[in-house]
Protein backbone atom coordinates (compact mmCIF):
# COMPACT_ATOMS: atom_id res chain seq x y z
CA UNK A 1 0.00 0.00 0.00
CA UNK A 2 1.03 3.70 -0.59
CA UNK A 3 2.16 6.19 1.48
CA UNK A 4 0.12 8.58 -0.24
CA UNK A 5 -3.53 8.66 -0.28
CA UNK A 6 -3.41 10.80 -3.30
CA UNK A 7 -0.31 11.66 -5.95
CA UNK A 8 -0.44 14.34 -8.91
CA UNK A 9 2.53 13.41 -10.75
CA UNK A 10 3.99 15.77 -13.66
CA UNK A 11 0.42 17.34 -14.22
CA UNK A 12 0.55 19.83 -17.28
CA UNK A 13 -2.77 22.11 -17.67
CA UNK A 14 -2.81 24.94 -20.22
CA UNK A 15 -5.49 27.67 -20.96
CA UNK A 16 -4.61 29.88 -23.82
CA UNK A 17 -1.59 31.38 -23.56
CA UNK A 18 -0.34 30.11 -20.29
CA UNK A 19 0.87 26.93 -18.88
CA UNK A 20 -1.44 27.41 -15.44
CA UNK A 21 0.16 24.03 -13.91
CA UNK A 22 3.53 23.17 -15.57
CA UNK A 23 4.74 19.62 -14.42
CA UNK A 24 3.31 19.73 -10.81
CA UNK A 25 3.78 16.95 -8.24
CA UNK A 26 2.12 16.81 -5.28
CA UNK A 27 1.81 13.72 -2.62
CA UNK A 28 -1.02 13.77 -0.05
CA UNK A 29 -0.16 11.78 2.73
CA UNK A 30 -3.21 10.06 4.98
CA UNK A 31 -4.13 11.91 7.86
CA UNK A 32 -2.11 14.64 6.97
CA UNK A 33 -3.01 18.55 6.76
CA UNK A 34 -0.84 19.71 3.28
CA UNK A 35 -0.90 23.53 2.54
CA UNK A 36 -0.90 24.45 -1.04
CA UNK A 37 1.26 27.81 -1.36
CA UNK A 38 2.00 30.33 -3.89
CA UNK A 39 0.99 33.89 -4.65
CA UNK A 40 -2.13 34.88 -7.24
CA UNK A 41 -2.00 33.06 -10.41
CA UNK A 42 0.54 30.10 -8.95
CA UNK A 43 -1.92 27.84 -10.08
CA UNK A 44 -3.11 26.44 -6.99
CA UNK A 45 -6.63 26.18 -8.12
CA UNK A 46 -6.14 25.18 -11.26
CA UNK A 47 -4.54 21.88 -10.22
CA UNK A 48 -7.00 21.23 -7.39
CA UNK A 49 -9.21 21.43 -10.35
CA UNK A 50 -7.51 18.69 -11.75
CA UNK A 51 -7.78 17.00 -8.92
CA UNK A 52 -11.39 17.25 -8.34
CA UNK A 53 -12.28 16.90 -12.11
CA UNK A 54 -13.32 20.24 -13.06
CA UNK A 55 -10.30 20.06 -15.62
CA UNK A 56 -8.89 17.06 -17.34
CA UNK A 57 -5.07 17.94 -17.47
CA UNK A 58 -2.77 17.64 -20.98
CA UNK A 59 0.15 15.26 -19.17
CA UNK A 60 0.62 13.72 -15.70
CA UNK A 61 -1.53 11.03 -13.55
CA UNK A 62 -3.33 10.79 -10.35
CA UNK A 63 -2.81 8.02 -8.39
CA UNK A 64 -5.57 6.77 -5.33
CA UNK A 65 -4.09 4.61 -2.78
CA UNK A 66 -0.90 3.86 -5.69
CA UNK A 67 -3.39 3.09 -8.37
CA UNK A 68 -3.51 5.22 -11.09
CA UNK A 69 -7.07 6.89 -11.72
CA UNK A 70 -9.10 8.85 -14.29
CA UNK A 71 -10.92 11.63 -12.88
CA UNK A 72 -13.27 13.03 -15.78
CA UNK A 73 -15.99 14.84 -13.83
CA UNK A 74 -16.98 16.16 -9.92
CA UNK A 75 -18.73 12.80 -9.80
CA UNK A 76 -15.63 10.62 -10.17
CA UNK A 77 -14.25 12.55 -7.93
CA UNK A 78 -16.58 12.18 -5.47
CA UNK A 79 -17.03 8.51 -5.88
CA UNK A 80 -13.08 8.11 -4.86
CA UNK A 81 -13.90 10.27 -1.65
CA UNK A 82 -12.39 13.39 -2.76
CA UNK A 83 -14.64 16.60 -1.99
CA UNK A 84 -13.69 20.42 -2.47
CA UNK A 85 -14.38 23.58 -1.20
CA UNK A 86 -14.56 26.01 -3.41
CA UNK A 87 -12.97 29.71 -3.23
CA UNK A 88 -16.10 30.91 -4.74
CA UNK A 89 -19.21 28.86 -2.96
CA UNK A 90 -21.00 27.07 -5.36
CA UNK A 91 -24.57 26.90 -3.36
CA UNK A 92 -27.97 28.05 -4.64
CA UNK A 93 -29.28 30.70 -2.83
CA UNK A 94 -33.15 29.91 -3.03
CA UNK A 95 -31.85 26.63 -2.01
CA UNK A 96 -32.35 26.02 1.79
CA UNK A 97 -29.16 24.95 3.58
CA UNK A 98 -30.25 20.86 3.99
CA UNK A 99 -31.13 21.10 0.08
CA UNK A 100 -28.21 22.77 -1.16
CA UNK A 101 -26.37 19.98 1.16
CA UNK A 102 -28.23 16.85 -0.21
CA UNK A 103 -28.07 18.46 -4.19
CA UNK A 104 -27.18 15.69 -6.48
CA UNK A 105 -26.58 13.42 -3.54
CA UNK A 106 -30.00 12.55 -3.23
CA UNK A 107 -31.01 8.82 -2.27
CA UNK A 108 -33.56 7.85 -4.37
CA UNK A 109 -36.82 6.08 -3.56
CA UNK A 110 -40.53 6.37 -4.17
CA UNK A 111 -40.76 7.45 -0.36
CA UNK A 112 -38.65 10.77 -0.85
CA UNK A 113 -39.83 12.62 1.78
CA UNK A 114 -38.92 9.78 4.29
CA UNK A 115 -35.14 9.76 2.72
CA UNK A 116 -35.22 13.45 3.36
CA UNK A 117 -35.79 12.88 6.86
CA UNK A 118 -32.87 10.78 6.92
CA UNK A 119 -31.10 13.19 5.04
CA UNK A 120 -32.05 15.71 7.51
CA UNK A 121 -31.11 13.47 10.51
CA UNK A 122 -27.66 12.80 8.87
CA UNK A 123 -26.82 16.43 8.72
CA UNK A 124 -27.53 17.32 11.69
CA UNK A 125 -25.78 14.35 13.24
CA UNK A 126 -22.76 15.50 11.13
CA UNK A 127 -22.92 19.27 12.39
CA UNK A 128 -23.50 18.57 15.81
CA UNK A 129 -20.54 15.91 15.70
CA UNK A 130 -18.54 18.51 14.00
CA UNK A 131 -19.35 21.45 15.59
CA UNK A 132 -20.35 22.58 12.29
CA UNK A 133 -23.13 25.43 13.49
CA UNK A 134 -25.98 25.65 10.78
CA UNK A 135 -30.07 26.32 10.77
CA UNK A 136 -30.93 23.74 7.91
CA UNK A 137 -33.90 25.43 7.07
CA UNK A 138 -32.36 28.75 6.56
CA UNK A 139 -32.22 29.82 2.60
CA UNK A 140 -28.55 30.44 1.92
CA UNK A 141 -29.25 33.85 0.44
CA UNK A 142 -30.05 34.70 4.50
CA UNK A 143 -26.69 33.41 5.78
CA UNK A 144 -23.79 34.88 6.73
CA UNK A 145 -20.51 33.43 4.61
CA UNK A 146 -18.99 31.62 7.38
CA UNK A 147 -21.86 29.76 7.57
CA UNK A 148 -22.25 29.02 3.89
CA UNK A 149 -18.65 27.68 4.43
CA UNK A 150 -20.13 25.51 6.83
CA UNK A 151 -22.49 24.23 4.70
CA UNK A 152 -20.05 24.03 2.25
CA UNK A 153 -17.80 21.58 4.16
CA UNK A 154 -21.00 19.60 5.62
CA UNK A 155 -21.54 18.54 1.31
CA UNK A 156 -18.13 16.71 1.82
CA UNK A 157 -19.28 15.18 4.87
CA UNK A 158 -22.47 14.17 3.58
CA UNK A 159 -21.16 12.20 0.71
CA UNK A 160 -18.39 10.60 2.82
CA UNK A 161 -15.21 12.22 1.42
CA UNK A 162 -11.92 11.40 3.07
CA UNK A 163 -9.98 13.73 1.09
CA UNK A 164 -10.91 17.46 1.78
CA UNK A 165 -9.87 20.11 -0.53
CA UNK A 166 -10.09 23.84 1.01
CA UNK A 167 -9.39 26.68 -1.63
CA UNK A 168 -8.50 29.47 0.19
CA UNK A 169 -11.23 29.18 2.72
CA UNK A 170 -10.48 31.56 5.31
CA UNK A 171 -10.34 34.83 2.86
CA UNK A 172 -13.87 35.56 3.71
CA UNK A 173 -13.71 34.54 7.47
CA UNK A 174 -13.12 36.60 10.85
CA UNK A 175 -10.38 35.49 12.99
CA UNK A 176 -12.79 33.82 15.41
CA UNK A 177 -14.05 31.82 12.39
CA UNK A 178 -10.40 31.30 11.04
CA UNK A 179 -9.58 30.03 14.75
CA UNK A 180 -12.53 27.66 14.29
CA UNK A 181 -11.97 26.43 10.87
CA UNK A 182 -8.54 25.53 11.81
CA UNK A 183 -9.83 23.46 14.56
CA UNK A 184 -12.36 21.75 12.85
CA UNK A 185 -9.93 20.92 10.33
CA UNK A 186 -7.58 19.54 12.67
CA UNK A 187 -10.24 17.37 14.01
CA UNK A 188 -10.72 15.71 10.18
CA UNK A 189 -7.43 14.82 10.12
CA UNK A 190 -7.18 13.57 13.64
CA UNK A 191 -9.55 11.21 12.45
CA UNK A 192 -7.75 9.63 9.40
CA UNK A 193 -8.94 12.36 6.56
CA UNK A 194 -6.39 14.29 4.44
CA UNK A 195 -7.29 17.76 3.72
CA UNK A 196 -5.57 19.81 1.19
CA UNK A 197 -5.46 23.09 2.04
CA UNK A 198 -4.71 26.43 -0.01
CA UNK A 199 -3.63 29.62 1.22
CA UNK A 200 -1.10 32.92 0.52
CA UNK A 201 -1.58 33.45 4.27
CA UNK A 202 1.48 32.40 6.01
CA UNK A 203 0.59 32.47 10.24
CA UNK A 204 -2.37 29.67 8.77
CA UNK A 205 0.16 27.31 7.24
CA UNK A 206 2.29 27.97 10.68
CA UNK A 207 -0.61 27.52 12.94
CA UNK A 208 -2.29 24.04 10.76
CA UNK A 209 0.02 22.49 8.42
CA UNK A 210 1.65 19.06 8.32
CA UNK A 211 3.60 19.67 5.34
CA UNK A 212 3.57 22.63 2.64
CA UNK A 213 4.09 22.59 -1.04
CA UNK A 214 5.06 25.90 -2.80
CA UNK A 215 4.04 26.44 -6.18
CA UNK A 216 5.54 29.92 -7.93
CA UNK A 217 4.07 30.52 -12.24
CA UNK A 218 2.60 27.36 -12.49
CA UNK A 219 5.82 25.46 -11.23
CA UNK A 220 6.37 23.28 -8.75
CA UNK A 221 8.95 24.79 -6.00
CA UNK A 222 9.26 22.41 -3.34
CA UNK A 223 7.69 20.52 -0.18
CA UNK A 224 8.85 20.93 3.23
CA UNK A 225 7.88 20.34 6.50
CA UNK A 226 6.33 22.75 8.88
CA UNK A 227 8.45 22.71 11.72
CA UNK A 228 11.39 22.24 9.53
CA UNK A 229 10.70 25.65 8.15
CA UNK A 230 9.52 29.60 8.77
CA UNK A 231 7.21 32.14 7.14
CA UNK A 232 10.27 34.24 6.20
CA UNK A 233 11.93 30.68 4.24
CA UNK A 234 8.05 30.50 2.82
CA UNK A 235 7.73 33.33 1.27
CA UNK A 236 10.77 33.37 0.04
CA UNK A 237 10.06 30.02 -1.65
CA UNK A 238 6.67 31.43 -2.69
CA UNK A 239 8.13 34.59 -4.21
CA UNK A 240 11.56 33.52 -5.75
CA UNK A 241 13.48 36.26 -4.14
CA UNK A 242 13.88 37.30 -0.22
CA UNK A 243 10.95 39.68 1.04
CA UNK A 244 10.28 41.94 3.82
CA UNK A 245 7.77 40.51 5.64
CA UNK A 246 7.60 43.14 8.25
CA UNK A 247 7.00 47.03 7.37
CA UNK A 248 9.70 49.12 8.32
CA UNK A 249 8.02 52.61 9.57
CA UNK A 250 8.79 55.45 12.14
CA UNK A 251 6.28 56.40 14.86
CA UNK A 252 3.57 58.47 13.13
CA UNK A 253 3.61 62.43 13.89
CA UNK A 254 -0.06 63.60 12.81
CA UNK A 255 -1.08 67.23 12.68
CA UNK A 256 -4.28 68.93 11.60
CA UNK A 257 -7.11 67.33 10.31
CA UNK A 258 -7.12 67.29 6.08
CA UNK A 259 -10.64 65.34 6.18
CA UNK A 260 -13.44 66.03 8.32
CA UNK A 261 -16.25 63.69 8.36
CA UNK A 262 -19.54 64.49 10.07
CA UNK A 263 -22.58 62.44 10.65
CA UNK A 264 -21.95 60.82 6.82
CA UNK A 265 -24.78 58.73 5.78
CA UNK A 266 -25.32 56.63 2.64
CA UNK A 267 -28.21 54.90 1.24
CA UNK A 268 -27.87 51.24 0.17
CA UNK A 269 -28.04 49.82 -3.44
CA UNK A 270 -29.14 46.53 -2.48
CA UNK A 271 -31.41 47.02 0.76
CA UNK A 272 -33.35 49.61 2.22
CA UNK A 273 -31.43 50.54 4.97
CA UNK A 274 -28.33 52.99 5.21
CA UNK A 275 -25.28 51.48 3.91
CA UNK A 276 -23.26 53.96 5.94
CA UNK A 277 -25.12 55.31 8.82
CA UNK A 278 -24.40 58.87 10.71
CA UNK A 279 -20.82 58.23 10.56
CA UNK A 280 -18.15 60.78 12.15
CA UNK A 281 -14.47 60.72 11.89
CA UNK A 282 -11.15 62.89 10.77
CA UNK A 283 -8.18 61.92 8.50
CA UNK A 284 -4.98 63.80 10.05
CA UNK A 285 -1.89 64.94 8.13
CA UNK A 286 0.94 62.39 8.94
CA UNK A 287 -1.25 59.50 9.20
CA UNK A 288 -2.62 56.57 8.29
CA UNK A 289 -5.89 56.05 9.03
CA UNK A 290 -7.72 52.57 8.29
CA UNK A 291 -11.19 51.72 8.22
CA UNK A 292 -11.38 48.00 9.05
CA UNK A 293 -14.19 45.14 9.25
CA UNK A 294 -15.54 42.47 7.00
CA UNK A 295 -16.47 43.03 3.69
CA UNK A 296 -20.06 44.40 2.93
CA UNK A 297 -20.34 46.81 6.16
CA UNK A 298 -20.66 49.76 4.13
CA UNK A 299 -16.90 50.29 3.90
CA UNK A 300 -17.57 50.52 -0.13
CA UNK A 301 -20.10 52.99 0.07
CA UNK A 302 -18.68 55.35 2.84
CA UNK A 303 -15.59 55.69 0.43
CA UNK A 304 -18.50 56.57 -2.31
CA UNK A 305 -19.97 58.61 -0.22
CA UNK A 306 -16.48 60.58 0.28
CA UNK A 307 -15.48 60.69 -3.52
CA UNK A 308 -19.01 61.56 -4.69
CA UNK A 309 -19.33 58.03 -6.53
CA UNK A 310 -22.91 57.99 -4.39
CA UNK A 311 -24.86 60.65 -3.05
CA UNK A 312 -24.84 60.93 0.68
CA UNK A 313 -28.39 61.52 2.06
CA UNK A 314 -26.75 63.15 5.15
CA UNK A 315 -23.91 64.64 6.96
CA UNK A 316 -20.80 67.27 5.71
CA UNK A 317 -17.44 66.31 4.40
CA UNK A 318 -14.98 68.69 4.24
CA UNK A 319 -11.51 68.68 2.88
CA UNK A 320 -8.68 71.59 3.82
CA UNK A 321 -11.25 73.14 5.51
CA UNK A 322 -12.96 73.47 2.06
CA UNK A 323 -16.92 71.84 2.09
CA UNK A 324 -17.41 69.31 -0.70
CA UNK A 325 -20.14 67.42 0.16
CA UNK A 326 -22.44 68.87 -2.58
CA UNK A 327 -19.08 68.43 -5.31
CA UNK A 328 -18.99 66.26 -7.98
CA UNK A 329 -16.37 63.85 -8.59
CA UNK A 330 -14.12 65.50 -10.41
CA UNK A 331 -14.35 68.80 -8.14
CA UNK A 332 -13.36 66.71 -5.51
CA UNK A 333 -10.62 65.54 -6.62
CA UNK A 334 -8.97 68.80 -7.35
CA UNK A 335 -10.17 69.93 -3.98
CA UNK A 336 -7.17 67.46 -2.63
CA UNK A 337 -8.78 64.18 -3.03
CA UNK A 338 -6.40 61.20 -4.58
CA UNK A 339 -8.66 57.30 -4.95
CA UNK A 340 -7.05 54.23 -5.77
CA UNK A 341 -10.61 52.52 -6.08
CA UNK A 342 -11.81 49.10 -4.81
CA UNK A 343 -12.72 48.05 -8.61
CA UNK A 344 -10.79 48.66 -10.73
CA UNK A 345 -12.15 47.84 -13.85
CA UNK A 346 -15.44 49.71 -13.36
CA UNK A 347 -13.44 53.19 -11.25
CA UNK A 348 -9.85 52.49 -11.90
CA UNK A 349 -8.87 52.23 -15.57
CA UNK A 350 -10.51 52.61 -18.99
CA UNK A 351 -9.54 49.25 -20.11
CA UNK A 352 -9.81 49.85 -23.84
CA UNK A 353 -7.24 53.13 -23.14
CA UNK A 354 -3.90 52.11 -23.25
CA UNK A 355 -1.68 52.69 -20.06
CA UNK A 356 -0.42 56.07 -21.10
CA UNK A 357 -3.62 57.25 -21.78
CA UNK A 358 -4.86 55.87 -18.15
CA UNK A 359 -1.64 57.55 -16.44
CA UNK A 360 -2.99 61.30 -17.69
CA UNK A 361 -6.90 60.54 -16.97
CA UNK A 362 -6.71 63.37 -14.92
CA UNK A 363 -4.06 65.52 -15.91
CA UNK A 364 -4.26 65.93 -19.70
CA UNK A 365 -5.49 69.09 -19.43
CA UNK A 366 -2.46 70.29 -17.68
CA UNK A 367 -0.12 73.17 -19.20
CA UNK A 368 3.17 70.66 -19.75
CA UNK A 369 0.78 68.05 -21.74
CA UNK A 370 -1.10 70.59 -23.78
CA UNK A 371 -0.29 73.35 -25.98
CA UNK A 372 -3.34 75.33 -27.44
CA UNK A 373 -5.84 72.52 -27.42
CA UNK A 374 -3.41 70.53 -28.80
CA UNK A 375 -1.95 67.10 -26.25
CA UNK A 376 1.78 67.20 -26.89
CA UNK A 377 1.76 63.16 -26.95
CA UNK A 378 5.82 62.93 -26.73
CA UNK A 379 5.59 64.48 -22.91
CA UNK A 380 2.58 62.31 -22.33
CA UNK A 381 5.00 59.40 -23.25
CA UNK A 382 7.76 60.72 -21.51
CA UNK A 383 5.67 61.42 -17.97
CA UNK A 384 3.91 58.08 -18.37
CA UNK A 385 7.51 56.04 -19.23
CA UNK A 386 8.80 57.05 -15.96
CA UNK A 387 5.75 55.61 -13.88
CA UNK A 388 6.02 52.49 -15.20
CA UNK A 389 9.78 52.83 -14.24
CA UNK A 390 9.27 54.00 -11.08
CA UNK A 391 6.87 51.76 -10.10
CA UNK A 392 7.90 48.44 -11.80
CA UNK A 393 4.76 48.33 -13.87
CA UNK A 394 5.35 45.62 -16.30
CA UNK A 395 3.14 45.08 -19.25
CA UNK A 396 3.74 43.98 -23.44
CA UNK A 397 4.13 47.22 -24.78
CA UNK A 398 4.88 50.01 -22.23
CA UNK A 399 3.11 52.92 -22.67
CA UNK A 400 0.77 51.40 -25.41
CA UNK A 401 -0.27 48.49 -23.74
CA UNK A 402 -3.92 48.28 -24.30
CA UNK A 403 -5.14 48.17 -20.43
CA UNK A 404 -7.40 45.79 -20.61
CA UNK A 405 -4.30 43.40 -21.78
CA UNK A 406 -2.39 43.66 -18.82
CA UNK A 407 -2.76 41.41 -15.50
CA UNK A 408 -4.53 42.50 -12.42
CA UNK A 409 -1.42 43.08 -10.47
CA UNK A 410 -0.49 45.39 -13.21
CA UNK A 411 -2.86 47.36 -13.47
CA UNK A 412 -3.13 47.64 -9.86
CA UNK A 413 0.06 49.39 -9.92
CA UNK A 414 -0.90 51.35 -12.77
CA UNK A 415 -3.65 53.08 -10.63
CA UNK A 416 -1.36 53.27 -7.72
CA UNK A 417 1.76 54.66 -9.36
CA UNK A 418 -0.89 57.56 -11.24
CA UNK A 419 -2.49 58.39 -7.98
CA UNK A 420 0.12 58.74 -5.86
CA UNK A 421 2.15 60.63 -8.16
CA UNK A 422 -0.92 62.97 -8.10
CA UNK A 423 0.48 64.33 -4.78
CA UNK A 424 -2.78 65.58 -3.20
CA UNK A 425 -3.10 65.56 0.34
CA UNK A 426 -5.63 63.22 0.81
CA UNK A 427 -4.89 59.62 -0.55
CA UNK A 428 -8.31 57.03 -0.37
CA UNK A 429 -6.74 53.50 -0.75
CA UNK A 430 -9.51 50.86 -1.18
CA UNK A 431 -8.03 47.48 -0.56
CA UNK A 432 -4.80 48.23 -2.85
CA UNK A 433 -3.31 45.12 -2.35
CA UNK A 434 -5.73 42.96 -2.94
CA UNK A 435 -4.87 40.38 -5.55
CA UNK A 436 -1.70 41.14 -5.70
CA UNK A 437 1.58 38.78 -4.72
CA UNK A 438 4.02 39.11 -1.58
CA UNK A 439 6.60 40.96 -3.62
CA UNK A 440 4.23 43.41 -4.98
CA UNK A 441 2.36 44.33 -1.81
CA UNK A 442 5.57 44.85 0.08
CA UNK A 443 6.65 47.55 -2.32
CA UNK A 444 2.68 49.39 -1.94
CA UNK A 445 2.84 49.42 1.70
CA UNK A 446 5.98 51.38 1.15
CA UNK A 447 4.39 53.97 -0.99
CA UNK A 448 1.78 54.40 1.27
CA UNK A 449 4.34 54.56 4.33
CA UNK A 450 5.95 57.23 2.15
CA UNK A 451 2.70 59.05 1.24
CA UNK A 452 2.57 59.66 5.13
CA UNK A 453 5.69 60.82 5.66
CA UNK A 454 5.61 63.09 2.97
CA UNK A 455 2.67 64.66 5.59
CA UNK A 456 -0.11 63.95 3.73
CA UNK A 457 -3.28 62.36 5.40
CA UNK A 458 -3.90 58.66 4.02
CA UNK A 459 -7.37 57.39 4.30
CA UNK A 460 -6.86 53.22 3.83
CA UNK A 461 -10.05 51.05 3.44
CA UNK A 462 -8.73 47.38 3.78
CA UNK A 463 -9.87 43.74 4.93
CA UNK A 464 -6.93 42.07 5.49
CA UNK A 465 -5.71 42.12 9.02
CA UNK A 466 -1.98 42.03 8.46
CA UNK A 467 -2.52 45.01 6.32
CA UNK A 468 -4.44 46.41 8.77
CA UNK A 469 -2.28 45.96 11.70
CA UNK A 470 0.98 46.40 9.82
CA UNK A 471 -0.06 49.63 7.73
CA UNK A 472 -2.23 51.70 9.92
CA UNK A 473 -1.55 54.24 12.62
CA UNK A 474 -5.26 54.24 14.05
CA UNK A 475 -7.81 51.96 13.21
CA UNK A 476 -11.65 52.02 12.82
CA UNK A 477 -13.56 49.30 12.47
CA UNK A 478 -17.38 49.07 10.98
CA UNK A 479 -19.77 47.04 11.60
CA UNK A 480 -23.37 47.02 9.77
CA UNK A 481 -22.62 50.70 8.49
CA UNK A 482 -21.49 52.23 11.41
CA UNK A 483 -18.10 52.77 13.72
CA UNK A 484 -17.95 50.35 16.18
CA UNK A 485 -14.35 50.83 17.74
CA UNK A 486 -11.52 52.92 17.70
CA UNK A 487 -8.05 50.94 18.01
CA UNK A 488 -4.59 51.77 18.35
CA UNK A 489 -2.60 49.11 16.17
CA UNK A 490 0.55 48.89 18.29
CA UNK A 491 -1.86 47.67 21.31
CA UNK A 492 -4.75 45.37 19.85
CA UNK A 493 -4.69 42.20 18.80
CA UNK A 494 -6.23 40.23 15.79
CA UNK A 495 -8.28 38.45 18.27
CA UNK A 496 -9.91 41.63 19.65
CA UNK A 497 -10.08 43.37 16.40
CA UNK A 498 -11.85 40.32 15.04
CA UNK A 499 -14.76 40.69 17.98
CA UNK A 500 -15.12 44.28 16.83
CA UNK A 501 -15.15 43.00 13.12
CA UNK A 502 -17.99 40.93 13.87
CA UNK A 503 -19.96 42.88 15.74
CA UNK A 504 -19.41 41.40 19.53
CA UNK A 505 -17.87 43.94 20.73
CA UNK A 506 -18.46 48.05 20.83
CA UNK A 507 -16.76 50.82 22.65
CA UNK A 508 -18.80 52.79 25.13
CA UNK A 509 -18.39 56.23 22.49
CA UNK A 510 -19.79 54.69 19.95
CA UNK A 511 -22.78 52.87 21.52
CA UNK A 512 -26.43 54.99 20.38
CA UNK A 513 -28.77 56.66 22.47
CA UNK A 514 -31.64 56.19 23.12
CA UNK A 515 -31.84 52.44 22.96
CA UNK A 516 -31.90 51.86 19.23
CA UNK A 517 -31.50 48.60 18.09
CA UNK A 518 -27.97 48.24 20.04
P1 LIG B 1 -4.20 30.51 -8.10
O1 LIG B 1 -5.37 29.68 -7.64
O2 LIG B 1 -2.89 29.98 -7.63
O3 LIG B 1 -4.35 31.95 -7.78
P2 LIG B 1 -5.13 29.78 -10.75
O4 LIG B 1 -4.94 28.30 -10.77
O5 LIG B 1 -6.50 30.28 -10.53
O6 LIG B 1 -4.13 30.42 -9.70
O7 LIG B 1 -4.62 30.40 -12.10
C1 LIG B 1 -3.36 30.07 -12.68
C2 LIG B 1 -3.23 30.80 -14.01
O8 LIG B 1 -4.13 30.25 -14.94
C3 LIG B 1 -3.55 32.27 -13.93
O9 LIG B 1 -2.68 32.97 -14.77
C4 LIG B 1 -4.98 32.35 -14.43
O10 LIG B 1 -5.21 33.61 -15.02
C5 LIG B 1 -5.02 31.22 -15.43
N1 LIG B 1 -6.34 30.61 -15.49
C6 LIG B 1 -6.99 29.99 -14.47
N2 LIG B 1 -8.18 29.50 -14.87
C7 LIG B 1 -8.30 29.83 -16.17
C8 LIG B 1 -9.30 29.59 -17.17
N3 LIG B 1 -10.42 28.91 -16.90
N4 LIG B 1 -9.07 30.08 -18.41
C9 LIG B 1 -7.94 30.74 -18.70
N5 LIG B 1 -6.95 30.99 -17.84
C10 LIG B 1 -7.11 30.54 -16.57
MG1 LIG C 1 -7.07 30.28 -6.58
Amino acid sequence: MSEYVIEMNHIRKEFPGIVANDDITLQLKKGEIHALLGENGAGKSTLMSVLFGLYQPEAGEIKKDGKVVKINNPNDATELGIGMVHQHFKLIEVFTVLDNIILGAETTGALGFLKKKEAREKVIALSEKYGLKVDVDAKVEDITVGMQQRVEILKMLYRDNEILIFDEPTAVLTPQEIDELMEIMRGFAKEGKSILFITHKLNEIMAVSDRVSVLRKGKYIGTVNTKDTNKQELSNMMVGRPVQLELQKKEAHPTDPVLRVEGLTVPSKLHKNNAVEDVSFDVRAGEVLCIAGIDGNGQTELVYGLTGLEKATAGKITLQGQDISKASIRQRAHAGMSHIPEDRHKHGLVLSFTLEQNMVLQKYKEKRFQNHGFIKFDEVRKYSEKLIEDFDVRSGQGPITVARSMSGGNQQKAIIAREIDRDEPLMIAVQPTRGLDVGAIEHIHKMIVQERDKGHAVLLVSLELEEVLGVSDRILVMYEGEIVGELDPKKTTPEELGLYMSGAKRQEKFKKGGGVDA
